[in-house]
């Protein structure tokens, strides 16, 4: 009767989603500041005041019709230009409006990439550690993902593997980069080096491999570390972007994909993406938020706040005796788990109130991902929970 797959997907919800259930279930039983819950992405850091303005404005300029109306499928014209604009500033682009579709957020830009190139058979490699909905996304376009094992030691690519696994199959990679949930940013070196193998085998392969860079954590970095826009590298390039995390509006759902006009075949790669967005109806994004984020191109939330939250956690887990790579972008630590199986850890901080996410999921075993995007209170009450589950392990 049913679809056997989205039954399955639609009953069983996500770890992290269970644990943060688990949390909620507590706080109510020991209260909220009892509870150290580090198991979701949702930015605690307000969005900037400039949001908050521009919605006022907006309200009070436009009329209601004007701003509630459905825009054109891939979005409001000026929109997609002054977001051109702001990359072209940025990253010395030359991007234009056409360059541009307006989308509900990064997981919608690449699950619109997924279909416009997948057909039956196609492989999608991504590095793991990964985001755990590239599983569904590739499986929902027809293709089929290919997990390339972590470098634990820097979490950057894992070349040797992925010399491995890359086929004649292979449609496209998707990296992610600052990344959930090592916080790892991929260096110029990384990226220069992935580049000139997807030209090799591309020329080898005799088909373009495309590059799909999902991207919602560009702002989220520390100590003025350089993040490499990509389709400066490599022509085949889809960026997707999303202002949930840079400026916290995970629940106002906008993002963008950029085609580059470099991108082979370019007219029909964007038609596709165009084809693809309506399949899925995630045609005509929210008119009033494209209008929002219109106004706020060059606005992040406070990132410092982020940015203390790491030090101050990385730095006095690493005390206790937790191994960890320093993060250096998005708000996540990924250290070690103190026992091979990371759930039965997990578990076992449980009994200390400490809510933690195992990496298995995130194809990274043995590893677990702690989501600093809390109140800073909420870390330094924690540190001593942390401490007397380390005690155990001794
Ligand atoms: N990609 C990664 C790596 C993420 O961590 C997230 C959200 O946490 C998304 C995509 C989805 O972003 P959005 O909320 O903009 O759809």
């Amino acid at each position: 009767m049913l679809s056997e797959k989205m039954y399955q997907l639609g009953s069983r919800s996500s770890i992290i989603r269970e644990i943060f259930e688990y949390g909620r279930k507590r706080k109510a039983e020991i209260g909220v500041e009892n509870v150290y819950d580090f198991s979701l992405g949702n930015p605690n850091v307000p969005a900037p005041e400039a949001v908050k303005k521009a919605m006022i404005a907006l309200l009070e300029e436009e009329s209601p019709t004007a701003l509630h109306s459905y825009t054109s499928a891939p979005g409001n014209p000026e929109v997609r230009c002054t977001i051109a604009e702001s990359i072209n500033r940025r990253f010395d682009m030359k991007l234009e409006g056409k360059n541009i579709y307006m989308t509900t957020g990064a997981a919608a830009s690449i699950s619109i990439c997924f279909k416009a190139l997948a057909n039956e058979g196609d492989e999608f490699i991504t590095f793991a550690p990964f985001f755990p909905e590239y599983t569904c996304f590739v499986e929902a376009a027809g293709g089929k993902l290919i997990v390339v094992p972590a470098n634990i030691e820097d979490f950057q690519i894992n070349f040797d593997e992925f010399d491995q696994l890359i086929n004649e199959k292979t449609k496209a990679i998707i990296v992610n980069s600052p990344n959930n949930p090592s916080g790892a940013v991929y260096s110029e070196a990384t990226i220069q080096k992935l580049v000139a193998r997807l030209e090799e085998k591309s020329a080898e392969y005799g088909h373009p491999i495309f590059l799909i860079s999902d991207e919602p954590y560009r702002e989220i970095v520390y100590d003025d570390i350089f993040v490499p826009y990509l389709p400066k590298y490599y022509n085949n390039t889809f960026v997707c972007y999303s202002y949930s995390k840079s400026l916290s509006l995970p629940g106002d759902r906008i993002g963008y994909i950029v085609v580059p006009d470099e991108m082979i075949e370019f007219p029909k790669v964007f038609a596709a993406i165009a084809g693809s967005a309506r399949a899925l109806s995630y045609v005509c994004a929210p008119s009033f938020f494209q209008k929002v984020v219109a106004k706020c191109v060059e606005e992040t939330a406070d990132i410092s706040i982020y940015e203390n939250n790491r030090n101050v956690l990385y730095n006095a887990l690493k005390e206790i005796g937790y191994e960890c790579v320093k993060p250096e972008g998005a708000f996540y630590l990924f250290p070690r788990s103190l026992e091979p199986d990371a759930y039965a850890f997990c578990e076992k901080a449980k009994k200390y109130d400490l809510l933690l996410v195992p990496g298995d999921d995130f194809g990274c075993p043995g590893h677990i991902r702690i989501s600093y995007c809390v109140k800073p209170e909420q870390i330094e009450r924690s540190l001593p929970a942390f401490k007397k589950l380390f005690d155990e392990y001794q």
